[in-house]
């Protein structure tokens, strides 16, 4: 089958289009004809590598999926050859008390798809029968990849994790991301009062405030820290998104109002950095973690996308043998939404 993999880390030169074997499944598993990937940032930081990851080469990138089951494992039941799927890229061992609990992203064992194992830019791939939700009739499988990682990402981190509630003020930093944009239409669909989001490029502003944002703010124009102090009456927000890291969370926690709470994922510039300790006791606030989302959410955010409460924008759709290219662009950060792979093509 064809797949998009790379033989070394390394920038986009190493990834290529390669003709490698079809991945055999476990009796737990099942074999899914991919017929829409969807390209994340993680790729770019999965090509280029870290000390701690460890894969087997070449590996096939690409985190989101959905398809139709083309083969059965033994044990697995529920389910018929034939069957349009949606895809929890989190992989976990079912058994561990994290999985028992029903927290299988925090699993003993737990890894992405795309990231630690093999991912979906191929024609098929081999999927663990509990990572599946059945992808209804009217779904296309474009917006089931589209929005699997991002979105169960953004509704784990505001919803579950961050407790957010109808009436509470929220500012996103960063306009552009997946998960960014996940969050501004969850904040909204949650009943938040102010959506406050700031970013540097015009036309990701102007698409967050179609998305749901009340409230833009350009950095290039206008100090954004004093910006959302104005907007809220010198109060401060509920909830922070901050997925930058290093350039903005010293700003992030001063726009907190008293017991607020910063959401973070990830770290678009940098993972580590300093800030002042009194911020966080004087204001009694809390800094909350969380990666990817356990599968139960995964099925109560996708059931959302499926009604079209939640939309992913989709920019661009690739075909297999150009997903190199569409891998430049999204280096390129000239984006608006997610970039799709059409797997059959
Ligand atoms: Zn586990």
């Amino acid at each position: 089958m064809k797949a998009v993999v790379f033989y070394e880390h390394g920038g986009l030169e190493q990834v290529q289009v390669a003709e490698v074997g079809v991945p055999e499944i476990g009796a737990e598993d099942v074999l899914v004809q991919v017929k829409a990937a969807a390209l994340n940032r993680l790729d770019l930081w999965v090509l280029a590598g870290w000390p701690s990851l460890k894969l087997h080469l070449p590996h096939i990138l690409g985190s989101d999926g959905a398809g139709v089951i083309a083969q059965m494992g033994a044990n697995v039941t529920g389910w018929a050859v034939g069957d349009r799927v949606a895809i929890n890229p989190t992989l976990s061992c079912g058994r561990c008390r994290f999985c028992v609990a029903g927290q299988d992203n925090l699993c003993d064992s737990m890894a992405i798809m795309g990231e630690h194992a093999p991912g979906f830019y191929a024609e098929y791939q081999r999927v663990p029968a509990r990572n599946l939700l059945k992808l209804p009739e009217g779904s296309s499988f474009e917006t089931a990849a589209a929005a699997s990682l991002v979105y169960v990402t953004a509704w784990h981190s505001l919803v579950k994790r961050g407790r957010l509630q109808a009436g509470e003020d929220v500012l996103i930093v960063g306009a552009g991301g997946g998960v960014n944009t996940a969050a501004i239409q969850i904040a909204h669909l949650a009943g938040a009062r102010r959506i406050i989001v700031v970013g540097s490029n015009g036309e990701k502003l102007a698409r967050a405030g179609e998305l749901g944002a009340t409230h833009l703010i350009n950095r290039n124009e206008e100090d954004w820290g004093k910006a959302v102090f104005k907007l809220t009456e010198r109060q401060g927000v509920d909830v922070v998104v901050d997925n930058v890291g290093a350039a903005t969370y010293a700003g992030s926690l001063r726009a907190l109002r008293k017991g607020g709470r910063l959401l973070t994922v990830g770290n678009t510039s940098g993972p580590q950095f300093a800030f002042d300790n009194r911020v966080i006791f004087g204001k009694h606030l809390e800094i909350i973690g969380s990666t990817m989302g356990p599968q139960s959410d995964f099925a109560e955010v996708m059931g959302l996308v499926f009604s079209g409460r939640l939309a992913p924008t989709i920019d661009a759709i690739y075909p297999l043998a150009e997903t190199p290219a569409a891998l430049r662009r999204l280096e390129a950060g000239d984006v608006v939404g997610k970039l799709i792979v059409n797997c059959e093509l």
